[in-house]
């Protein structure tokens, strides 16, 4: 009797028992799998019986599998990760094993898909709507599905316009190979304290142990050749790479670099992937063809065949924390994948955690110092403006000063960074007659206003609404004013002072793909922009020497939420910024507006040490018994029921067991006590690093049951408090 332990991918299940019919292909641990459940068929895993339970079934009661996907098993080491995953951020294992398999269509045979695509024909019956989505869909190639979504119209209206000839289809193959990357193609010379890291990295890759590195240069210090020697050498042995990038827009400059590197692009894994593209990846990743990867965290599951080396760069951001669905860190499951795979894990940052500082001083992590920029490139000066002593005139918001250094610079031919980590126009919107707040219907948020589209948007939930001509409280007509400044808005006033400037707005909704951030790349290198208003996607991984002026618009700005990380976020996201400045021949000069120029961070800033800084953070923490040197596990409760909410808060936080070396505060309305419609409370559970945490919050919370409309969600080592 052949029995195997199936892992399905249907979360709301556990583990089920099937039989392996005779003649089927054996299904050893890790076999992609199709199971029947009820009169459906499902996807799952084989699992390592003795890893999870499950009722006994007897032997001739088993059902027989379908089938075994003809594509590789994951690995030993990625199952322990799942396991691993789901245990420490107390996820169901199916949600983390879906991680792995976010491509059903990958596991198919099939060879060629069918894609579309426009001939450029016009067609004869042209009504708006086919109109509409010729226009949309411009030079996008894709399944009917993604051309419908594209051109925001019905699938049906596709499939006319392939009819009419305007829209052909065309053959793609999956199974295509990649490139391969060239490890000797253009290295560079490094310099001393860049060979030297590089050569350690190098030894690394050779050792194939689980080794963890911090790389911890300075912006511009040549991080990126650096790791790329590890690279090269991973690409020498045959190995794949894993680089982790916080987000897709940074996806095009790396692309670019890595091609001038290596002579070919590496495989890129992210959200905007076409569904044969996914496909094509996954499968390429499966087999081991994609001997270099570069993703954004999801990339972190997929189940390479011969992991040689993880990189994580920018490893500070905190976007590398997942907040929905499994809530968990890619730079702390990066290395734990690290040991599991038995392989060197790089993170690299100019301004490292305090998290990961702590691990290195403690020689978990060896770190390796890149103290200076490459070349003749000098770190900018760092000033900032008093905006009490120095304020912008009313109804402005640079000051004098920055506006002075703007025009200098705009004369010389250099380019400027305005920085101001707002979208839209204004962050709130009221009327001038009554007071009325336009705030979100479903959500503890005010309505943001983007002008450029002439819509009012909730950041949380997405809900929109075309700004009223008629305050909808007291009626007056064109009574509404923009209250505060987003990038829009300062975008507005650098074109009222310098009308003849070259701007570009840079936020995540005007560089929304590669290709937007690849034609920003394209301008900006050829001179035909002057001065960038932009939010945190302009703070890292560009590079662009002629740009010598960076002007923080509101450096108070992140200090203001007041979280555990708020004032090292800020220090973190000021010297990103101010690191674009001067990466060239040209020296770069940074300019903080700020309300307190006293306050530690802006100090620190100005003086540049980074090191006291960082020393009487941590010291704080330690103080305090926080992260790193205590834990945190959020509890969010919530319902669209406030009532049921809060009881079921209640009840969780009645029922919290005493342990020493432990407590639980809460519950308490989160500070976004509704967020899509549903009333949300929190708790916060406290604890000194040596008390197994998960098994105290799993143990508590299964003795317990709220009415299903309560989602109870525990966010363990959390970074967002709202
Ligand atoms: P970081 O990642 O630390 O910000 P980069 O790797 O982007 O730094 O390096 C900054 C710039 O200096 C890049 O244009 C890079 O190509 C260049 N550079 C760094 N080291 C070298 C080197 N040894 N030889 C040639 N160019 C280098
Ligand atoms: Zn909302």
């Amino acid at each position: 009797m052949n029995r195997v332990r199936v892992l399905l991918l249907n979360v709301a299940l556990g583990p089920l028992d099937y039989r392996v019919p005779q003649g089927m292909q054996a299904a050893v641990p890790g076999s992609i799998v199709v199971a029947p459940l009820g009169p459906r068929q499902e996807t799952g895993v084989v699992w390592d019986p003795e890893r999870l339970e499950t009722q006994e079934v007897g032997d001739n009661r088993l059902r027989p599998l379908l089938q075994v996907h003809d594509v590789p098993p994951l690995a030993e080491p990625l199952r322990r990760l799942i396991d691993w995953t789901s245990d420490y951020y107390l996820a169901p294992i199916g949600a983390v094993l879906r991680m792995s398999l976010p491509s059903s269509s990958a596991l198919d045979g099939a060879r060629t898909v069918t894609e579309y695509r426009a001939t450029g024909r016009v067609p004869e019956r042209l009504t708006p709507q086919r109109q509409q989505a010729l226009d949309r869909i411009g030079e996008r190639q894709g399944l009917v599905r993604e051309l419908a979504l594209a051109g925001d119209v019905s699938d049906g209206v596709i499939r006319g316009l392939v009819k009419s000839g305007a829209i052909e289809a065309v053959a793609v193959s999956i199974d295509d190979p990649f490139p391969r990357p060239d490890p000797d193609g253009h290295p560079p010379r490094l310099e001393g304290a860049q060979r030297a890291a590089a050569r350690e990295f190098v030894t690394a890759v050779q050792d194939a142990e689980f080794a963890p590195f911090l790389l911890h240069g300075v912006t511009g210090s040549g991080k990126t050749e650096v790791y790329f020697e590890a690279v090269a050498e991973a690409i020498r042995m045959g190995r794949q790479t894993l680089v982790l990038l916080p987000e897709i827009a940074l996806t095009e400059p790396f692309l670019k670099r890595f091609t001038t590197r290596f002579g070919c692009e590496p495989v890129a894994w992210h959200s905007g992937l076409r569904q044969s593209q996914r496909r094509r990846a996954w499968r390429a990743i499966a087999t081991g063809d994609a001997r270099v990867v570069v993703g954004a965290r999801s990339a972190l599951f997929l189940p390479y065949r011969d992991l040689g080396l993880i990189v994580v760069d920018e490893a500070h951001e905190t976007s590398f924390k997942q907040e929905d669905g499994v809530q968990y860190h890619a730079r702390d499951v990066a290395v734990m994948r690290g040991k599991l795979e038995k392989v060197p894990v790089i993170l690299a940052s100019a301004t490292p955690a305090i998290e990961t500082r702590h691990m290195a001083e403690i020689g978990v992590y060896k770190e390796m110092k890149l103290p200076d920029r490459f070349g003749v490139a000098e770190m900018p000066d760092i000033a900032a403006i008093d905006l009490i002593q120095d304020p912008p005139p009313r109804g402005r918001w640079l000051a004098p000063i920055l506006v002075g250094e703007l025009k200098a610079n705009l004369e010389r031919g250099e380019q400027s960074l305005l920085f101001l980590n707002r979208r839209g126009y204004a962050p709130l919107t009221l009327c001038r007659a009554c007071g009325h707040r336009f705030q979100c219907p479903n959500c503890t948020a005010w309505m943001v206003e983007h002008r450029l589209v002439s819509r009012l948007a909730c950041h949380h939930c997405g809900h929109m609404m075309p700004p009223p001509r008629a305050c909808p409280e007291c009626q007056e007509v064109d009574s509404l004013v923009p209250v505060g400044p987003g990038v829009e808005r300062i975008a507005d006033e650098v074109l009222a002072l310098f009308p003849d400037a070259r701007t570009a707005i840079v936020t995540s909704d005007t560089i929304w793909s590669p290709a937007k951030a690849a034609e920003f790349v394209g301008r900006m290198e050829a001179g035909a922009i002057d001065i960038v208003v932009g939010t945190q996607l302009v703070t890292k991984g560009y590079h662009f020497p002629n740009l010598t002026l960076v002007g923080v618009v509101d450096a108070d700005l992140g200090l203001s939420g007041g979280d555990l990380r708020a004032a090292e976020r800020s220090f973190q996201q000021i010297s990103q910024v101010s690191g674009r400045a001067g990466r060239g021949e040209k020296p770069g000069r940074v300019f903080v507006q700020t309300h307190e120029p006293a306050a530690p961070v802006i100090a620190a800033l100005v003086s540049g040490d980074a090191e006291g800084f960082y020393e009487a953070e941590t010291e704080a923490r330690r103080g305090a018994a926080m992260p790193p040197f205590g834990r945190l596990a959020g509890i969010i409760v919530s319902s669209e029921e406030l009532g049921e909410a809060t009881e079921a808060a209640r009840l969780i936080g009645r029922t919290a067991p005493r342990v020493e070396n432990m407590a639980v505060f809460g519950p308490a309305p989160a500070p976004l006590a509704m967020l899509r419609g549903r009333h949300r409370q929190r708790l916060l559970v406290h604890a000194s690093r040596s008390l197994p945490v998960q098994d105290i919050i799993r143990e508590w919370l299964s003795k317990l049951d709220w009415p299903r409309g309560v989602r109870v969600a525990v966010d363990v080592d959390p970074y967002s408090f709202l």
